[in-house]
């Protein structure tokens, strides 16, 4: 289909023709995602390093431990030495030295010998066990052993960690903080991670005062940047705000064509005279999606735009945050090499009331958690902000359902 032959490509005082349904939206945003997930690699110092997303398998070019280590504190001993010793059969060991972290002990071990080591230390030659201090009495020059190890009792063998040539994460990885542990002790300084997605976005309105103003008059301020941003960092994307543009053709345009991965647009994508963003996405880019059946955030849409990915989110801040969680959020945390799913927690409550949906049409319904009760608040009213606020979290009511009746048991998604 040509670009511009979307039959909701201009639906400006008329209403949507025709409503895709919230599965063939996900579908398109899923098959279009091969162009955009070459997002490339960056190496991030590893102080930076924790939550992001490995981009390649990291093999270990070293051994850990690099060199026989003791495992307690103690005597490296000959574990034959020990052999028949016990509290009432103390056997006699010659102290000859010492052996502590990152000082190890010259010489080499022999028959009745033992030097003194601490966690962590090389293990003299010759010797091939820790006597913890536990099982040894000092006496002078001299240590007696009060009961038997085994060969390599207590000691850390080469490799026995991490060996050289060992992968020790595989590219996909969400770095945690023990991982950075582990790349640092064998070497590295950095790690090879997904390039962040660059989110840029556009907030668009004639009626739109930027966050930090008071609404005065007939305007309004911003509700939806500040939101999105922090949706977007929320998904691991690099949000880059742009000042509010008005509802004009060539100022949307200019701004949806500034340097980014994806672009959100707020605002402007309905039915509404001054919704242009549709429009102009079908004539500069391609419109794919534009309407779906779904409650709220009809008016959502999504394309392309000169190799960007471009949802279209309406500018009602609910369905701003709806759409936002069921299309881009999806997009940018596949894009970043991670997990399509919400990042939200589930709970299973049962309904205080019943929720009313039509068939055909996904409603995404907010919820109180009373105890083990959800209780549905106003369904209607994507403007009202504080119903999210107030929200513990949400109910999907998918498109083959008419709802559910009171005492139903559903899943919550958390905020
Ligand atoms: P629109 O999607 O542009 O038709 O806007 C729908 C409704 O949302 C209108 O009442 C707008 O004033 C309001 N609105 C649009 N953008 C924002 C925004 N960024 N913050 C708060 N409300 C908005
Ligand atoms: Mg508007």
């Amino acid at each position: 289909m040509v670009a511009s032959e979307h039959p909701n490509a201009d639906v400006r005082t008329r209403g949507f023709i025709q409503r895709s349904t919230v599965e063939e939206a996900l579908t398109w945003i899923d098959s279009t995602l091969p162009e955009f997930a070459r997002l490339g690699v960056e190496e991030v110092s590893l102080i930076d390093a924790a939550g992001r997303v490995l981009a390649r398998d990291v093999t270990s070019c070293v051994n850990v431990p690099g060199f026989p280590r003791a495992m307690m504190d103690g005597f490296a001993v000959r574990a034959e030495d020990t052999q028949g010793s016990t509290p009432y059969n103390r056997l006699p060991l010659i102290v000859r030295g010492v052996s502590l972290p990152g000082n190890a002990f010259i010489g080499t071990l022999h028959a009745g010998e033992a030097v003194r080591i601490m966690t962590g230390a090389p293990m003299p030659n010759g010797a091939d066990a820790v006597l913890p201090f536990e099982l040894a009495q000092t006496d002078g020059e001299r240590v007696m052993a009060l009961g038997e190890v085994t060969p390599r009792k207590h000691v850390g063998q080469l490799g026995e960690d991490v060996g050289r040539g060992d992968v020790v994460a595989r590219a996909g990885r969400v770095l945690r903080p023990q991982d950075l542990g582990l790349l640092s002790s064998l070497g590295f300084r950095t790690a090879p991670v997904i390039r962040r997605p660059r989110v840029r976005v556009v907030i668009t309105g004639n009626e739109l005062l930027p966050m930090g103003m008071a609404p005065e008059g007939f305007r309004i301020t911003d509700a939806n940047g500040p939101m999105l941003a922090a949706l977007v960092a929320r998904d691991a994307g690099a949000p880059v705000m742009s000042p509010i543009v008005p509802d004009d053709r060539d100022a949307i345009l200019a701004a949806m064509r500034q340097e980014a991965d994806v672009i959100l647009v707020s605002g402007g994508s309905s039915v509404g005279q001054e919704d242009h963003v549709p429009t102009l996405l079908s004539e500069h880019g391609e419109l794919a999606v534009h309407g779906i059946a779904m409650r709220p955030s009809s008016p959502t849409g999504m394309g392309r735009l000169d190799g960007r990915l471009v949802f279209l989110l309406p500018g009602n801040p609910v369905s701003c945050l709806c759409a936002y969680d069921f299309f881009a959020g999806r997009a940018i945390r596949a894009m970043g090499g991670r997990s399509r799913d919400w990042p939200y927690r589930q709970l299973q409550a049962r309904l205080t009331r019943k929720l009313v949906s039509l068939v055909g049409r996904v409603d995404y319904a907010r919820v109180c958690i009373r105890g083990s009760g959800a209780e549905p608040l106003a369904i209607g009213g994507a403007s009202v902000l504080s119903s999210v606020t107030r929200a513990d979290g949400f109910v999907i009511i998918p498109a083959n359902s008419e709802g559910y009746p009171e005492n139903a048991e559903v899943d919550v998604y958390l905020y």
